[in-house]
């Protein structure tokens, strides 16, 4: 059962307004490092778990504040272990939220809005459009959820804003909600295990940039020009190639960072020789990596992924280039793992979605 939603999302406060609903109960502000600490460090379901907290303290608590936003409709459970999980929020809207195993990394992949739109036409997620902005309670509940799958000596290592939405369009809750990722009493997970994936928002990339936290910027791009681009991410037209290659070459000089480029390859439309050839133009000197993602069929979609022969030779142009190019892994195939799809399966009122879909891993590696 969920709470009322009149109760205020207690992981929508930062530590400094924690401390102060604590200060006007009487409490010492370190009460909010404790309280903190049992939400995200030991996967507490209730305020009543709170042991070291006092009897009134925890009921002020459950007065004030709901712990979680969302239920769980789905879980699903890939072959190679790779989890989804379908919330619902209080408003009834969906969201889809991943959990990546390999060995010595476990990823989660979030969701930032419900719905998107940037209106990729090979995209899941924009396909109904953008609904709203989630809260940083809400971003942050999914890497709360899916935390709780592990095994008691297993923690969350990376993080990858690669979910439905935009993230930079929310950067008013994404902020936030990384800061807590980040801190030493929220999950105390560096800023280079976190990777925030963009449309590619020039001005906002300079506004994470002046944030001043090393964390990876990955930019979907694509396609190599303007006129494919237009055709494939629509946004583009407003913006321009040219201008996201300013903002990212400030965004390397200003934090350090090497950005990603991602290219999804889209079978006959973008991922030929002389789109490679393009491609590794434009981003000669530039120090970026390039992460090519083969398309995951979409039922709703007309694209294709592309041959193995092609995807192998567009990484070979850019590698004899000087640029360095991967291909991503595919997660969760079983699962309709992609970002969207269940969401939209569920939205349209089906039970399942009819096709077989593979998510990204981490685009960066710990380094
Ligand atoms: N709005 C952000 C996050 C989107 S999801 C962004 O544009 O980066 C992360 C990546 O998955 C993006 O590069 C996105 O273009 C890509 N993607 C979306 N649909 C896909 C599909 N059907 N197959 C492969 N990649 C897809």
């Amino acid at each position: 059962m969920s709470e009322p939603a009149h109760k205020r999302l207690l992981t929508d406060l930062g530590r400094g307004e924690l401390a102060e609903w604590c200060g006007l109960r009487g409490e010492a502000p370190f009460r909010a490092d404790q309280i903190r600490r049992w939400i995200f460090g030991k996967r507490v379901a209730d305020f009543e778990e709170m042991h070291d907290l006092s009897k009134p303290l925890r009921a002020a608590l459950a007065e004030d504040f709901r712990l979680f936003a969302s239920e769980i409709v789905r879980h699903q459970i890939a072959s190679d272990r790779t989890e989804k999980l379908l919330l619902r929020l209080e408003d009834g809207s969906h969201i889809e939220c991943v959990l990546m195993r390999e060995p010595d990394r476990r990823t989660v992949c979030l969701s930032t809005q419900v719905g998107c739109a940037m209106g990729c036409v090979f995209c899941a997620s924009g396909l109904l459009g953008l609904k709203r902005n989630l809260s940083v309670g809400e971003i942050l509940e999914q890497v709360l959820r899916l935390d709780r799958l592990l095994g008691a000596d297993e923690r969350i290592t990376n993080v990858v804003v690669m979910g439905i939405g935009e993230p930079l369009a929310n950067i008013k809750s994404l902020l936030p909600a990384m800061e807590t990722l980040n801190e030493k009493g929220g999950l105390g997970l560096g800023a280079r295990r976190i990777t925030i994936s963009s449309v590619g928002l020039p001005e906002k990339i300079r506004e994470l940039a002046r944030y001043g936290k090393p964390f990876n910027l990955a930019v979907s791009l694509h396609a190599p020009n303007d006129e494919l681009r237009n055709r494939l991410v629509p946004v583009n037209e407003r913006i321009g190639i040219a201008a996201i290659l300013e903002a990212t070459d400030d965004y390397f000089r200003d934090t350090g960072r090497r950005v990603t480029f991602e290219y999804v390859l889209l079978g006959g439309l973008n991922d030929g020789v002389e789109h490679a050839r393009e491609l590794a133009n434009l981003l000669a000197g530039r120090g970026a990596h390039v992460n090519l993602i083969p398309m995951n069929a979409i039922s709703e979609l007309p694209y294709a992924d592309p041959s193995h022969a092609r995807t192998a030779a567009f990484v070979d142009i850019l590698t004899e280039a000087g640029i360095a190019a991967t291909v991503r892994k595919r997660k969760g195939a079983d699962i309709d793992a992609a970002c969207g799809q269940l969401r939209l399966a569920e939205e349209q009122g089906s039970t399942s979605s009819q096709t077989t879909h593979e998510l990204s891993d981490a685009v960066v590696p710990n380094r």
